[in-house]
């Protein structure tokens, strides 16, 4: 089921997700409707709690971002956690379902060592790289209550002060359902 995605300004994105147990009569739903959400918006990766559930859970499906050399890949992360990161950093402009209409380039490390849940609750720990890693991380802190803007300056967050005070507000457009749980902060 396609759920609408909360947007920036919504307590749910700043909170600390909370583990799930494998045998949550919920889950299989919830990763359903991570999925046809995600499709729907046009994304590569959505959390849970975009969805307003503060569950760590999330999906990836960046293979249409993915060069040719690149492994094609698709994945469930149930409970992942991020054991460690290659030390070398890159930039990308990166985008966030919940905060629509503001892409700006982020520094991140290149590669990931994650060890998670897969969509069968088969434990894998696995080393990503490319954009893979890069949509791991950025949707990891997503579960704990990280966003990618946090990562900007804070000239580059001035100059965007007003835009997400806009999307705070509610006043943003997307061609996806939004869900606007308005608060000041
Ligand atoms: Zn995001």
């Amino acid at each position: 089921m396609i759920r609408p995605i909360v947007l920036y300004g919504a307590p749910v994105l700043r909170q600390k997700a909370s583990p799930v147990s494998p045998e949550d009569p919920e889950l299989p739903r919830l990763i359903q409707d991570l999925w046809d959400t995600m499709y729907n918006a046009d994304g590569v990766g959505l959390a849970a709690p975009q969805i307003g559930v503060s569950k760590k859970v999330f999906v990836v499906d960046a293979r249409q971002l993915q060069s040719p050399e690149e492994e094609p890949f698709k994945g469930v992360f149930i409970n992942p956690k991020i054991l460690s990161t290659d030390p070398v950093c890159a930039p990308y402009e990166e985008g966030c379902l919940s905060i629509p209409g503001i892409r700006e380039r982020i520094y991140r490390p290149v590669g990931v060592e994650v060890e998670y849940l897969d969509e069968n609750l088969v434990l894998q720990r696995r080393h990503f790289t490319g954009i893979v890693a890069r949509v791991i991380q950025h949707e990891y802190d997503h579960l704990i209550g990280q966003l990618f803007i946090d990562y900007l300056s804070p000239l580059k967050r001035q100059l965007l002060r007003r835009r997400l005070k806009e999307i705070t507000a509610g006043q943003v457009e997307a061609p996806y359902p939004l869900q606007y749980v308005g608060r000041a902060h």
